[in-house]
């Protein structure tokens, strides 16, 4: 293929084949080639079409292979006239086409993809669950399969597409249907919320992930490779198609990935770490450039009159920092970080982006993931962290995780739903709540007795729910 991919770049040089050229200053795109695809663009007329048959042909002569006519297809962009297009349909003998399908289980599609387009992925999810018979597993194990399994199905399309919401809102209602034991015939009982679900396990959640914020985070991978100067093939396409725009406007022609990219733009610039060169990039105020995590305008209020301030700007005619700017409102504390700072000068170069967020090495989707639904600092300390740290079984944990939300299916909670009576069954003058039905029920204090060190109890029979929890998972531990 290599061979072809020089034939193809001579024509192109020779000017007998005219590619696609992306904008004004970008590159020409002649053909594109992975693995054992290829891709050829030329312009609609005879004579580039029999330029692009002889190159196969001598290709083919060359090579011993042959084209697929099966597996090839014309596409036609839509200002090529009808009559024009069964001239180079005669002429190439290949069919047409209005769709290439999907590429690495992506929809190659001109327009703007649309929730049909990523049907395949809806189904793909519903077979995989409906051959995992929800109902033999245990709730942690399908929280486990939702998480890795469900969750991984969509993945590969985010990142390069914008999935329309009621797709991945789909997804994510058959993710839930499924950890709950939903059947076509019974709904269960969702004793806990979507939105207490889907935060991080360190927080109280089970980590599964909002599709729709995944993907913009996944989509604001390639916003980064735009903004920091990737060289992939792609971001050549992409600057040299859109730079006589510029950068802040839109337009409706603009493809749908320009289109998404440009709307989540502003939680790339919001979340960027920046290491300072010459401070004409990085607003003063509105970006990271001090330390992880402080933007000023969100700890002071700036004045008005310097609001918009690039950090080359607070630099004085020496090339120091400018303190007569800021003493007048600015608490001692943050001049004294920016004091650490070297400040910014053309000798340093341009400002790099340097990370998202928590990670000051570059983008990494789960960072910019965490960012944008705000679980930063991760807390090792918390009751949760402990709960999932603890040597038992995993749906022993998922149980106890279950206990600690307050969400036992008891009969305090049963009748609060209309089921049933409050009381105890065993006591029955006593209310069933979590903590009576797990400890302080006699039958349940039977068993406590018997293993809890006499030392322990008074503490172990005192606290209340969360506290009594954990201390009732470390003893568990133990
Ligand atoms: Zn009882």
């Amino acid at each position: 293929m290599d061979k072809l991919s020089h034939l193809i770049l001579h024509a192109v040089e020779e000017g007998k084949w005219n590619g696609i050229k992306a904008g004004r200053n970008g590159p020409v795109v002649s053909h594109l080639m992975f693995a054992d695809d290829l891709l050829l663009f030329g312009e609609a007329n005879e004579k580039q079409m029999h330029c692009v048959i002889d190159t196969l042909n001598q290709f083919c002569g060359m090579s011993g292979q042959e084209v697929s006519r099966d597996k090839t297809s014309i596409l036609f962009s839509r200002n090529v006239e009808r009559s024009m297009r069964s001239r180079l349909l005669h002429i190439s003998s290949y069919k047409e086409t209005n769709r290439f399908g999907n590429y690495l289980g992506v929809p190659l599609t001109g327009g703007a993809p649309k929730r049909s387009d990523f049907q395949y992925i809806l189904d793909q999810v519903s077979s995989k669950l409906s051959a995992w018979k929800a109902n033999t597993l245990s709730f942690a194990g399908r929280v486990t399969l939702a998480k890795s399994v469900i969750e991984a199905v969509p993945i590969y399309p985010m990142m390069s597409s914008k999935i329309p919401k009621s797709c991945l809102d789909d997804i994510q209602r058959m993710q839930r249907q499924f950890i709950w034991g939903d059947t076509d015939q019974k709904k269960k009982l969702h004793a806990i919320a979507w939105d207490k679900i889907t935060v991080p396990k360190w927080m109280g959640g089970l980590g599964i992930r909002k599709l729709e914020i995944m993907n913009q985070a996944c989509l604001s991978k390639l916003n980064w490779k735009l903004n920091s100067g990737s060289e992939e093939f792609w971001c050549t396409v992409m600057h040299g198609k859109y730079a006589d725009q510029g950068s802040s406007s839109i337009k409706a022609t603009d493809s749908s990935l320009r289109k998404a990219l440009f709307k989540i733009e502003p939680m790339l610039h919001q979340f960027s770490v920046w290491t300072v060169g010459d401070g004409e990039d990085i607003d003063a105020w509105s970006q990271v450039w001090i330390e992880e995590g402080l933007r000023l305008d969100q700890q002071l209020n700036i004045p008005s009159h310097m609001v918009g301030l690039k950090v080359r700007e607070l630099v004085d005619d020496n090339g120091g920092w400018n303190w007569s700017l800021l003493e007048s409102w600015m608490p001692y504390e943050y001049q004294q970080k920016i004091a650490a700072i070297y400040p910014p000068s053309h000798e340093n170069g341009r400002d790099i982006r340097a990370g998202v967020g928590g990670n000051s090495n570059g983008f990494a989707v789960a960072s910019m993931y965490n960012n944008l639904c705000g679980y930063l600092h991760k807390d090792n300390s918390t009751m949760w962290c402990r709960l999932w740290k603890m040597k038992t079984p995993e749906r022993v944990r998922a149980f106890m995780w279950m206990a600690m939300h307050n969400r036992l299916i008891t009969n305090s909670l049963k009748s609060k739903m209309g089921l049933c009576h409050v009381m105890c069954s065993h006591c029955g003058d006593v209310e069933e709540t979590t903590l009576h039905v797990l400890r302080d029920c006699p039958k349940a204090m039977n068993v406590w007795v018997q293993v809890i060190p006499v030392q322990s109890r008074g503490l172990f029979f005192m606290g209340e729910t969360q506290h009594c929890n954990v201390s009732l998972s470390m003893e568990l531990e133990e």
